[in-house]
């Protein structure tokens, strides 16, 4: 039983099974929730970034293509200005031409601040913007540009970094080409300086961000503008194959790299500007780009945490439900396998039968169906009243239903009949099941069957009766006579001191009268023994006769003597019924032919006294008396009474009776 109690290794195996299930379920949620939100977060960064490297490519696509129509277009104007200067030997020759055409041809061209032209020699020959007032023609012979375009062949432009120019006031880009002679010579340069402020513009459109930069490097590594401004980056190197400068293709190229300026890692792309052997690089801060995406994916983050938490804070609860229901669930079997065996020894060992509050019988047992000769068919259904014996009153069964209907458990001894008519006792207890109101639902009867028992139980009570009678038959043979049925001697004892210590008690006298055959030896001797004894029956059946008072008591006294023992009677009362017993037997007249008077006769001695409480010498006193008197009738000629008067001097209150 106590093994089915606990739930065993077995379910307790099954149980931290399906919680280990449970909890691995749970686990694998959160982690595939974690997961798709960290692959989600990684695509929407990947995500922002390529979309940051596009628009950087469009910005750099199209300011790129800006600066180079910006360029094309000094380059055009410079192209125009050398061929007319070139045509008559340098630019002195025809400056007022020169200058017209100059001033014409950067109406066109906003961008192109102004216009000069320098000598061999590098004097400054013309330009459209005067220099301030005060202020000498500024020779260009040392400049870097100048010497390039005096020590080399090429027509094609040279772009310079940016400075401060004098004339205008603002930082401009020089634009500057040879001017040669017919024979190559060197005649000069033209240069056009371009307003920074219009390329800082256009470069500011492709900047995707606070933090990031554009820049016009040559193809070389020179660097000759960077937006946002730095002084200290223009005319810095960096490195080609690092700005993926070398063999740049035409669609451009991206990158990252740490830029040398500021030291931010970017991501850049770099297109070409081949005409001019240029590059516009744009790099943006990655982090800055991400900036947005972060808050969101913090946001996101944050959120899935939370849901995380709750998910893994729900799964606690539902796996620690899952564990008590399980648990609950092991014990429920265990308390039911308990249930079926303790049913099991129940049904094995007694009578089980369930009713409703109505009577009528819904569950019955296999004994019980035994029991009532009945089928469980014929049994369920109907009212178990019909199984009364009609053995105990009404008020028994009105006892019993007070007790099961007020919830109580009735136990008693009920004989019932079987469906065949055989009655049959059952000790039974009645146990009542409450409902929810606390009122009586069903009663389950439990019966064992105690006929056996009822039946032993009544020949025990009929042995006990016949042993009983035959004790009270043992009990009056020990007090009485076996020849004439009259009392013996040891009864007569008992009552005399019986009836001594009620006579004292009540004041009352109580009278002997004792009897002796006369010539009883003689008759014996003529008669037989066995006529003695019929003889002795016909005085005991006189004695009888005369004894008529309930309390009197006739004894055999012994031999052939007898005694009346006459409570409540004094001598004179005493001799009146000795004078009776002496005519009857007188009237019987049996013959005794060895006696003188020829026929049986007797001779009494009565005596009476009254005691007192403290004579207990008063049964001896009373027997000498009778004794004495009957010596005097046998004496005075027999076939007589006389009377015995009691010892005045011997006796404590004694009143003599006497005749
Ligand atoms: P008395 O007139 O002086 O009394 O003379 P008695 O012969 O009657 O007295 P005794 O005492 O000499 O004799 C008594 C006789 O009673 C002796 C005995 O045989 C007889 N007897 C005593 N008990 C029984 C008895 O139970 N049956 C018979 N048949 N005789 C008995
Ligand atoms: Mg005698
Ligand atoms: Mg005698």
């Amino acid at each position: 039983m106590s093994s089915a109690a606990e739930p065993g290794p077995l379910s307790r195996a099954r149980r931290s099974a399906t919680v280990r299930a449970a909890r691995g379920y749970i686990v694998g949620v959160a982690l595939i929730l974690l997961t798709l939100t960290v692959l989600v977060l990684s695509q929407s960064r990947q995500h922002e970034l390529d979309r940051a490297r596009q628009l950087t490519r469009l910005g750099t696509e199209a300011a790129a293509r800006h600066v180079g129509l910006l360029l094309q277009q000094a380059d055009s104007i410079t192209a125009a200005l050398a061929r007319e200067a070139e045509q008559t030997g340098g630019p002195r020759a025809r400056a007022t031409v020169l200058m017209d055409l100059a001033l014409r041809l950067s109406v066109d061209a906003p961008h192109v601040l102004e216009l000069r032209f320098y000598d061999a020699s590098g004097a400054d020959v013309l330009h459209t913007l005067n220099p301030p007032v005060g202020q000498p023609p500024a020779s260009v012979r040392g400049e870097e540009a100048f010497r390039f375009h005096r020590d080399s062949q090429t027509t094609a432009t040279r772009l310079s970094p940016p400075r401060p120019s004098a004339a205008s006031g603002r930082w401009v880009m020089s634009l500057s080409r040879r001017l040669s002679a017919a024979d190559g010579r060197f005649l000069g340069i033209v240069v056009a300086a371009l307003d920074l402020a219009v390329l800082e513009e256009v470069f500011d459109s492709a900047r995707l961000g606070e933090r990031a930069a554009v820049g016009l490097v040559e193809q070389g590594g020179r660097m000759l503008l960077r937006q946002p401004f730095r002084p200290e980056a223009v005319g810095l190197r960096v490195d080609p194959d690092l700005f993926g400068l070398g063999d740049l293709p035409h669609a451009g190229r991206s990158f990252e790299a740490r830029s040398p300026v500021d030291g931010v890692l970017r991501l850049y792309t770099a297109i070409p500007l081949p005409a001019h052997h240029l590059a516009v690089i744009t790099g943006v801060d990655p982090q800055e780009v991400l900036q947005p995406w972060l808050r969101s994916a913090l946001v996101h983050g944050a959120i899935v945490a939370l849901l995380i938490l709750l998910l893994l804070a729900l799964g606690q609860r539902l796996v620690g439900a899952i564990s008590a229901q399980s648990r609950l669930g092991s014990e429920l079997r265990a308390a039911n396998r308990r249930l079926h065996d303790l049913k099991l020894a129940l049904d094995m060992h007694a009578e089980v039968v369930v009713t409703e509050v109505s009577g009528r019988i819904v569950e019955v047992n296999e004994r019980f169906c035994q029991s009532a000769r009945g089928s469980r068919a014929e049994l369920i259904g109907l009212d178990h009243r019909a199984l009364r014996s009609g053995h105990h009153p009404p008020a028994f069964y009105r006892q019993l239903w007070r007790t099961i209907a007020s919830g109580r458990v009735w136990t008693g001894e009920l004989m019932m009949r079987a469906f065949d008519g055989r009655s049959y006792w059952m000790e039974t207890t009645i146990v009542p099941f409450l409902g929810p109101d606390g009122r009586p639902q069903q009663f389950i009867a439990i019966r064992n069957n105690i006929s056996a028992r009822k039946e032993a139980e009544a020949a025990l009570a009929r042995a006990m009766q016949a042993l009983e009678s035959s004790n009270n038959r043992l009990k009056s043979l020990a007090a009485h006579d076996a020849l004439t049925g009259l009392a013996n001697r040891r009864e007569f004892d008992s009552r005399l001191d019986r009836e001594l210590r009620r006579a004292a008690r009540g004041s009352q006298p109580l009278a002997l009268v004792l009897i002796d055959l006369d010539h009883f030896k003689r008759y014996n001797d003529h008669y037989g023994h066995p006529a003695g004894d019929s003889c002795l029956q016909a005085l005991a059946r006189c004695l009888r006769a005369v004894v008529q008072r309930e309390g009197d008591l006739a004894a055999r006294y012994g031999g052939e003597e007898f005694a009346l023992l006459l409570p409540a009677t004094d001598a004179a009362g005493a001799t009146r019924v000795a004078e009776r017993l002496l005519a009857e037997v007188e009237a019987l007249a049996l013959p005794h032919a060895a006696s003188p008077a020829g026929i049986v006769t007797l001779s009494l001695g009565v005596a009476a006294i009254r005691p007192a409480a403290d004579t207990p010498e008063a049964a001896a006193r009373l027997l000498e008396a009778a004794d004495a008197a009957l010596y005097r009738a046998k004496r005075a000629g027999r076939s007589r009474l006389s009377v015995g008067l009691l010892d005045e001097a011997r006796a404590a209150a004694p009143l003599p009776f006497a005749s």
